[in-house]
């Protein structure tokens, strides 16, 4: 076997390699491993009078003219001719020099997508170059690679082809697995995507489902899943204090106004077994918008607390962390349970005080925001760490609050965003996971209706009827995503004229800059019916529970993320009233709008919901931040790939068993130095 040299940092100097770091360029394998985002095909020149309009192609020809146009803005026009016809190359952006390039007489070789205009076909800034009578043409089609600035297609194609010519990597995955998958060597695959020969097909090679390409996606999924496996494999050998005393969650149990479902039993059994366990628990909670995620929790709470230990609860806004303390306090604090508060907007001398009591152990339970992590607390005895609606902490308080937690508690994290199987196979190999599939009983599904807003007074007398009825109604006004000044301003008008075309109907307002107290005092009037309609920005989207909340309406629903709007109905069709949710949207609507739409008038499940999401918007986005940027995965696609997501599972299963050596240079080679970083 040839020996890997692959894994050497790549020497800079005159390759140039150094200025690759930039691109995540190390090592010669991450060179390898930059793989082209698209392809041209230059191995052929067409005549012009053969080209169409939307194709892309290679024409050559002579300038007969070239000049700059003042009007509407200032452009730079080259007409060039062959022996078919004419053809203009068109560009916004050009220098002195390049405008000199074009002498009428110069030949002119250039790429692009031709369109029809006013004057013929003609190229927006097309690729081209200047050429002698026949300049040689390329005999295979010419990857174009991700880059920066500075960094030309040349520099990257030369790099890389200097490296294929040699190219001989050992392979990691077990033979019998790439003899299954009916896929080529790794050196093979790799070769083929730098280099394709001139009749493989452009279409083919971008939709990523040649062998070629599959291979290399089935490597990157191997590689997510050894190295999520082994982090998992780690926090095996930390210890935490087992919990193991649940007769305070049995007695919480038996005070509770409701049954458990059985789904909530189950998810409930599956946590108290963790938490008796030395290994601390790194468990999702995994449930439908009203699925009941916070009694589960709240009886985690209990094993905990009755077994000797503290216990925070986190929530990603004070708004929410302001309701779990309202409704776990009434619980618990009838069993002799000691809550605490603890958020920003406290004033300092409280929040020395809240400190010094969890310092101290005389509070039990601490709620709040992300305070807690970052207002330095000192917990006596935390055993358990419960984060709520997990999705929505930021990055860093991601990780912050994993390393605080990760030291001796038990982690519960809570997340109403369902994530399809392929996805948490995937991404949260290191996870254990519950699932509440299930809605409490009593619960009418939410009837969604879409309405243009050219029908908004329709919807205005809706909703009076519906207050005058006793019901009571979000109105949720449109985001808008480029100014928050903007979008409070909307808010601050929608409620003014509600207030006005309602009459003596009490209409309250929150959105995210009212001052913390304002808010709970709005979200109390509200979920105590002394305000019948709730003008509210986005600030409600999460776990905000009103049950007597019976009819929503979302303006310029259109601009929503369907997950964003399925949070919002989620706030509706908590009690056993039937429930409506009216999505007012503004057209014409764009295609994706149009298929978020009808996805949320089509079905509540959020589970469904998250299928089209991911498939609307890919896994990137779907997970946020994190993934977007840094992800492990930069080719696989969870939803086109999910057959292979299983393979690598398996696979991953097999080799940390039987063949640990190639799990190490399996991981090295994939994700090199930046598997540190992403473990977080
Ligand atoms: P989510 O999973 O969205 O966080 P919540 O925990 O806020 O849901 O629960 C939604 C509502 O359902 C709350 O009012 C809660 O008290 C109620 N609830 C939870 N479990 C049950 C149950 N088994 N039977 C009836 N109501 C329940
Ligand atoms: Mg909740």
């Amino acid at each position: 076997m040839p020996r890997d040299r692959s894994q050497a940092p790549a020497k800079p100097g005159p390759s140039g390699l150094d200025a690759f770091a930039r691109l995540g360029v190390r090592r010669e394998i991450d060179l390898l491993l930059h793989l082209p985002l698209r392809y041209e095909d230059l191995t052929v020149v067409v005549p012009i009078a053969s080209t169409r309009a939307g194709d892309s192609a290679q024409v050559e020809g002579t300038v007969r003219t070239s000049r700059v146009d003042g009007r509407p803005r200032r452009m730079l026009r080259v007409e060039i001719e062959d022996d078919s016809g004419s053809l203009t190359l068109r560009f916004l952006h050009f220098t002195p020099p390049q405008q000199r390039q074009f002498a009428p007489g110069a030949r002119v070789r250039a790429y692009g997508e031709v369109r029809a205009s006013l004057f013929g076909g003609e190229i927006v800034h097309p690729r081209y170059r200047l050429v002698g009578d026949g300049a040689p043409i390329p005999q295979q089609l010419t990857p174009v690679y991700p880059t920066v600035a500075g960094i030309g297609q040349g520099l990257i194609r030369s790099a890389i082809a200097r490296r294929l010519r040699t190219l001989s990597l050992p392979e990691t995955v077990p033979p019998g697995v790439i003899a299954r998958l009916e896929l080529p060597a790794l050196t093979d695959a790799l070769k083929l995507l730098h280099a394709p020969p001139p009749d493989a097909s452009t279409a083919a090679l971008e939709e990523r489902s040649l062998p070629a390409w599959r291979r290399v996606i089935f490597d990157e999924l191997l590689a997510q899943q050894l190295s999520l496996r082994r982090a998992r494999a780690a926090r095996a050998d930390l210890r935490a204090g087992p919990l193991r005393e649940g007769a305070l969650a049995e007695r919480l149990n038996a005070t509770l106004p409701f049954a458990l479902t059985a789904a909530q039993r189950r998810a409930a059994s599956e946590i108290a077994r963790d938490l008796a366990l030395e290994q601390p628990m790194n468990r999702l909670l995994q449930g439908d918008v009203g699925s009941g995620k916070t009694v589960v929790a709240a009886l985690a709470a209990c094993q905990a607390i009755g077994s000797g230990s503290q216990v925070a609860l986190m929530a990603p806004t004070e708004i929410l962390a302001e309701q779990h303390l309202r409704k776990l306090g009434p619980w618990l604090e009838p069993l002799g349970v000691r809550v605490g508060w603890l958020a920003g907007s406290l004033r300092e001398a409280d929040k020395r005080a809240v400190r010094a009591a969890v310092e101290a152990g005389t509070i039990d339970l601490l709620v709040g925001t992300h305070a807690l992590i970052e207002e330095s607390v000192k917990f006596a005895r935390l055993g358990l760490a419960i984060i709520d609606e997990q999705h929505r902490f930021g990055v860093a308080q991601r990780l912050s609050l994993r390393e605080r937690a990760e030291l001796l508690a038990h982690q519960l994290m809570m997340s109403a965003t369902p994530i399809p199987r392929s996805l948490a196979m995937s991404y949260y190999a290191d996870l254990d996971v519950s699932v509440i599939e299930e809605l409490p009983p009593g619960r009418t599904p939410v009837v969604t209706r879409l309405v243009s807003d050219a029908r908004r007074d329709e919807i205005v007398e809706r909703v009076r009827t519906a207050a005058e009825d006793g019901r009571q109604v979000y109105w949720v006004c449109p985001l808008i995503e480029e100014s928050e000044a903007l979008e409070l301003q909307t808010a601050i008008d929608t409620h003014a004229a509600l207030s006005e075309a309602l009459g003596p109907i009490a209409v309250g307002l929150l959105h995210g800059r009212l001052a913390p107290a304002e808010k709970q005092q709005v979200m109390r009037d509200f979920s105590e019916a002394r305000i019948l309609v709730l003008v509210a920005t986005t600030v409600i989207e999460v776990g905000v529970d009103v049950p007597n909340a019976s009819l929503m309406v979302i303006e310029h629903a259109e601009r929503f993320g369907l997950a964003q709007l399925h949070q919002l109905r989620g706030r509706v069709g908590r009690g056993a009233q039937k429930s409506i949710c009216v999505l007012l949207y503004h057209g014409p609507l764009s295609q994706s709008g149009r298929e978020r739409l009808r996805a949320m008038h089509e079905t509540t499940d959020g589970f469904e919901i998250a299928r089209r999401d991911l498939r609307l918007r890919g896994p990137g986005e779907f997970l946020g931040a994190r993934q977007s940027g840094q992800s492990m995965l930069r080719f696989a696609d969870l939803d086109r790939d999910a057959d292979l997501v299983e393979v690598a599972r398996d696979c991953a299963s097999h080799m940390l068993i039987h063949e640990p050596q190639q799990v190490d240079a399996h991981i090295t080679r994939w994700l090199g130095a930046r598997e540190e970083f992403l473990k977080a």
